[in-house]
């Protein structure tokens, strides 16, 4: 595996025509023009934080945006790990969010949480999850997806792919988005080791931000190529319909709109068409949001990661509220764990629906476990105890 010694941590200023159109064309600013560029001049100038950049979720919408394919976001992010670094403590509801860091002695976790308050069952499949596997493809599940884990262990479909992914696996995501640049890469360093001490050939990776993670941010950021190929479970299950591996025994007619999510665009063009074919083989008549590819709004989770405020991540939310409401739909199918249950709990009057889901119920005819129980899974005493823990560092409002 090559690896850069020194991060190149993505922005490209020498790129930089501090033209502010990154900036003025956010969903999520209210600047002009002239405020987006004064901003960019002095960013560029002297990379820190400012307050004046609170309004980013670090989305990545705005790299589409540069004429100079400066990638702006990755400054958002850069600007970002100078605030985390001068606060005394994470935030601690910020803190909770992050898996992968039990191993640093960060102990209080959401996702620890939910597996440890897991039934006998599930349990178990997590433990035999844990074990390195020897098989030509690997399905790595990713910490959002292993809340539910008789869905992909009991699924027919994958009955003959081996899965992977313990407590701890996480590909650092939601450290990195969080300003925790140095934290996430040392997730995300561990969850490849780990991954390397399974015998495959391909990796089937279950969540798109792994993907992104694995085959844009890993080789963009530090230089490290991975020593096997990657692909994304929506593709995998287009292969196995198309080679005939599997077949779509009960079509799924839904008519919906595609929400997409932040990693969508990150993770290319012919991903973005893949799902849509996916979703479409499978029975769904789908149309777009007024913001879709690269232009999609986020959920609201994405915003939690700013400081762990619940109050940003709802405002965030918002906004996709008013796309949702100008598209005329009612049905909105995901294919981010994460958008489907923001969109599923946060955004009453509107159905949301999970593509997984969706395709497990076209080639199996059932699911196990339906991502609409996940609300069982939060009433655990301990759940209880750390969220109450973190409360005050999630509920004070929002300083911008
Ligand atoms: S990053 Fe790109 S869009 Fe933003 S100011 Fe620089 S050149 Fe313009
Ligand atoms: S990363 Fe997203 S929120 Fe931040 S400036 Fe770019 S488009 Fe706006």
């Amino acid at each position: 595996m090559a690896e850069q010694t020194v991060f190149a941590r993505g922005f490209s200023a020498e790129k930089c025509i501090q033209c502010g159109k990154c900036i003025a064309g956010c969903e999520y600013a209210d600047m002009t023009p002239k405020q987006a560029r004064e901003i960019m001049k002095k960013v560029t100038a002297m990379p820190q934080w400012y307050p004046e950049l609170a309004f980013c979720i670090r989305c990545g919408k705005c790299d589409n945006r540069c004429p100079k394919d400066a990638h702006p976001s990755d400054l958002e992010r850069e600007c970002l790990e100078y605030k985390r670094r001068a606060e005394s403590k994470t935030p601690a509801s910020m803190a909770y969010a992050v898996n992968g860091m039990g191993v640093e002695g960060w102990n209080a976790n959401f996702f620890r949480d939910v597996y440890k308050g897991l039934g006998k069952t599930d349990k178990k499949i997590l433990q035999s999850w844990a074990t390195p596997k020897k098989s030509k493809d690997i399905l790595f599940i990713g910490c959002t997806d292993r809340m539910l884990p008789r869905t992909w262990e009991e699924s027919q479909a994958l009955r003959n792919i081996a899965k992977f992914g313990g407590p701890d696996d996480c590909c650092g995501v939601w450290a990195i988005q969080g300003g925790l640049l140095d934290e996430g890469y040392r997730i995300a360093r561990r969850l490849i080791k780990r991954l390397s001490e399974n015998r495959f050939e391909r990796l089937v990776v279950g969540c798109g931000h792994c993907q992104k993670v694995l085959t844009r941010i890993l080789p963009e950021k530090l230089g490290i190529v991975l020593p096997f190929p990657v692909i994304g479970i929506y593709d995998y299950f287009l292969e196995m319909i198309e080679t005939g591996a599997a077949r779509v025994i009960k079509p799924q007619k839904i008519e919906a709109a595609i929400s997409d999510p932040c990693f969508g665009y990150e993770n290319g063009e012919a991903f973005l068409n893949s799902v849509r074919r996916l979703a479409t083989t499978i029975g769904m008549t789908i149309s777009e949001l007024p913001h879709n590819r690269e232009n999609s709004l986020c959920c609201g989770y994405t915003g939690y990661f700013n400081d762990g405020k619940v109050a940003k991540f709802v405002k965030t939310a918002l906004i996709k509220r008013k796309d949702f409401a100008k598209s005329g739909k009612k049905h909105f199918v995901s294919y981010c764990p994460g958008c489907h249950l923001f969109n599923h709990y946060f955004q009453p009057g509107y159905k949301s629906h999970y593509l997984l889901e969706d395709v497990l119920l076209a080639l199996d005819g059932k699911v196990a476990e339906p991502f609409s129980i996940f609300y069982r899974r939060l009433v655990r005493p301990r759940i209880g105890w750390n969220l109450a823990s973190v409360a005050k560092s999630a509920l004070m409002p929002v300083k911008e």
